[in-house]
């Protein structure tokens, strides 16, 4: 059975009457994923307007929390921003659980770790770039006070709500998208805690440094190809991305071991990367795969695997023949082999066997039995391109599909998704 992520703006704005009945005619979905505490996202992305929310067109992610619990008393040292909302009463996971009752669906809520809007002792938390330079909105999984935090809002949660299964979203180090592209977020981080984790493991800071700044300088000259190599080949880069992997490796196995030892009912999924890219923002398939049963990544290939790939390019070169250089040499530091143009990936994203090629890496990643479930883009895009990428997901070695998002979706997709499955559940 497939799943499907919900914002808290659709449960408030629709209610959940509305949203069960367009998940219903999908005839295939089971899991709703509703979302604890937003992230910097403009809902839809990056334009247009949700389709049927009555209330608004765009709503705009501040990062907020949006639960009913008060993360401030929970973890004083470091806590997230209630939702104004939240003040103003509304409860959207409570909402969309009191609406289900009896229905036959499992709510797993669904978490963004380490970017939000977050207060306290943010000087200890933060991810600093090599150049010094903050960035803004993200948690260092070093930082001191992470784990507690998230363990006791994770526990508080489950006992006010009853649920016993979370999707951690969000944990690994930045990329270049944010409010704004910026390549340097990648570069990341040099908080005093990884400073000295680094120098533990005898990584020479200052030469890694020189060395970022040297690929920085690259790519502002334009020699794509040359600082692509860099990064995929120099030992000291080699050995920043295995610290890099390792920190969010340990993050993840010290909250799920806090988490049990609070509540050993408690359950971790885990939402991460498209194996090409996870590599380069912390996510080590085969340390992650250890602590939890099932894992959800994001191969929608219209978009580039859920990474701004887009925007980042654009961002590196404005001449149509430099942008070309830039993806050719972005295709092969990621291990693409796709013969594909920048023009015909702007049109058309990564052919469709990206979402195969990438379930296939998951699926030797991962261990036996780990439930796989491949992301699939469900907005921006046409019926029957839907259903292709859809036909795709469910032949390749992922065990099932979770859409991103409803909120996003036009009317005729839920139509064409409850098509593929003939009127009936799977
Ligand atoms: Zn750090």
């Amino acid at each position: 059975m497939g799943g499907i992520h919900l914002h808290p703006h659709d449960i408030l704005d629709e209610g959940p009457a509305a949203i069960l009945e367009r998940v219903g005619k999908m005839n295939s979905v089971q899991l709703l994923l509703p979302e604890m505490n937003t992230i910097f996202e403009r809902n839809p992305y990056p334009s247009g307007v949700l389709p049927h929310n009555p209330v608004r067109g765009v709503v705009q992610g501040t990062g907020t929390f949006h639960l009913r619990l008060d993360t401030r008393e929970l973890s004083p040292r470091l806590y997230q921003t209630i939702d104004p909302s939240v003040e103003q009463g509304a409860d959207s996971l409570a909402r969309l659980l009191e609406a289900l009752e009896d229905a036959p669906y499992s709510v797993v809520p669904w978490v963004n770790l380490l970017n939000g809007s977050f207060e306290g002792d943010l000087e200890a938390s933060r991810v600093v770039d090599f150049s010094g330079r903050t960035v803004q909105h993200w948690l260092c999984p070093n930082g001191p006070y992470v784990v507690d935090m998230w363990t006791n809002v994770l526990a508080a949660a489950s006992r006010q709500y009853g649920c016993k299964t979370f999707l951690l979203d969000r944990l690994r180090f930045p990329d270049w998208a944010g409010e704004r592209v910026n390549p340097n977020g990648l570069f990341s981080c040099f908080c005093p805690n990884c400073v000295s984790g680094m120098a533990r493991l005898g990584i020479d800071t200052g030469a890694l440094k020189a060395e970022l700044c040297s690929i920085t300088s690259l790519l502002g000259e334009k020699k794509f190809d040359e600082a692509f190599l860099r990064l995929s080949g120099s030992a000291v880069i080699q050995s920043w991305v295995r610290f890099k992997q390792s920190s969010v490796s340990s993050f993840i196995e010290r909250l799920v071991a806090s988490l049990r030892s609070r509540d050993p009912s408690i359950v971790c999924w885990l939402d991460l990367w498209p194996p090409c890219y996870a590599w380069i923002l912390g996510q080590d398939y085969t340390r992650l795969r250890e602590l939890a049963p099932a894992l959800k990544h994001f191969p929608y290939h219209k978009l580039g695997g859920g990474a701004d790939v887009q925007g980042l390019i654009d961002s590196l070169a404005a001449e149509p023949e430099d942008r070309e250089r830039a993806f050719q040499a972005f295709l092969k530091l990621f291990g693409m082999n796709y013969p594909l143009s920048y023009e015909a990936f702007r049109r058309d994203g990564f052919p469709l066997r990206f979402v195969a090629d990438e379930n296939r890496k998951a699926r030797a990643l991962s261990k036996p039995g780990t439930r796989i479930f491949s992301g699939v883009q469900m907005w921006n895009l046409h019926p029957d391109e839907l259903t292709l990428a859809l036909g795709e997901a469910l032949a390749s070695d992922a065990d099932d599909v979770l859409y991103y998002c409803y909120g996003w979706a036009d009317e005729d997709l839920f139509d064409a998704v409850g098509a593929m499955f003939g009127g009936k559940r799977r």
